[in-house]
């Protein structure tokens, strides 16, 4: 789901209330929110498409700044411009490419990842949950409407904290694992290994961590289950000796 838009109001706020109300309430509130005519990831294409025919860069950048978070890849927005070349203006591909260098950094991890993980794409650093992370871990939206699913991939010996996800009703988490190795470990419970077509079912208020063995990429699909008042709450992290003699066992 979009974040709620507060960027005019910041900028423009003083100067210009009633740009910044439309920009933020009407243009962002209602259009952009409209995700089940048209998904966050496609506007953000449309979006950047208009902005770079037009020329508008400050506004490109801040729109490849929003596609990013709607899951638009830096390979897809670097094949995006290739082709917006041939009809807008060859020189506009050469200004765009360095602000899609800025915004998805120099080093996106591809380089060391194995290829074909699965058919589901990888997307990019899971930098907003990091803190919640040991070691990397990549994120990438599959669906934003109906039910959300992501595809997580987890380096080796990557795993999230203890965490809870809450709700008064119906909630809770599903993980369909795809690739690799990995582990699913409840409070209280011994650790489950996953290997690819597994299927954990995760209740609304159980404790639990996941992530890959110490020697294996892992990769699962995560379902958020909906429900009312639906949280995560982020504990502790897995600890490390407990995690290790894990994988000991494993080999
Ligand atoms: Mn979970």
């Amino acid at each position: 789901m979009a974040k709620k838009q507060t960027a005019g109001r910041d900028n423009l706020g003083r100067l210009a209330p009633k740009f910044a109300q439309l920009n933020d309430d009407v243009l962002f509130g209602e259009v952009w929110s409209r995700e089940e005519e048209l998904s966050l990831r496609d506007r953000s294409l449309a979006t950047i498409a208009a902005l770079f025919s037009a020329g508008l860069y400050p506004q490109l950048k801040s729109h490849l700044v929003l596609g990013k978070e709607h899951g638009v890849t830096r390979q897809e927005a670097v094949e995006l411009v290739t082709q917006l070349a041939f009809y807008c203006g060859w020189p506009k591909a050469w200004s765009t490419f360095p602000l899609i260098q800025e915004v998805y950094g120099e080093d996106s991890g591809e380089t060391n990842r194995p290829t074909g993980l699965s058919a589901f794409p990888v997307g990019e650093k899971n930098d907003s949950f990091a803190q919640y992370f040991i070691g990397q871990s990549y994120l990438a939206p599959l669906s934003t409407q109906q039910v959300p699913v992501f595809n997580v991939t987890f380096e080796p010996g990557c795993r999230n904290n203890w965490h809870i996800h809450h709700a008064s009703s119906g909630g809770g988490q599903m993980l369909i694992c795809v690739s690799g190795r990995g582990w699913y470990q409840e409070w209280g419970q011994e650790a489950r290994q996953l290997h690819p077509g597994d299927v954990v079912n995760i209740p609304a208020g159980v404790k639990h961590w996941h992530g890959a063995a110490q020697d294996s990429w892992f990769q699962h699909l995560a379902i958020e289950v909906p429900g009312t008042e639906a949280r995560t709450e982020w504990c502790e992290p897995v600890d490390e000796e407990q995690y290790s003699s894990l994988c000991s066992r494993l080999l």
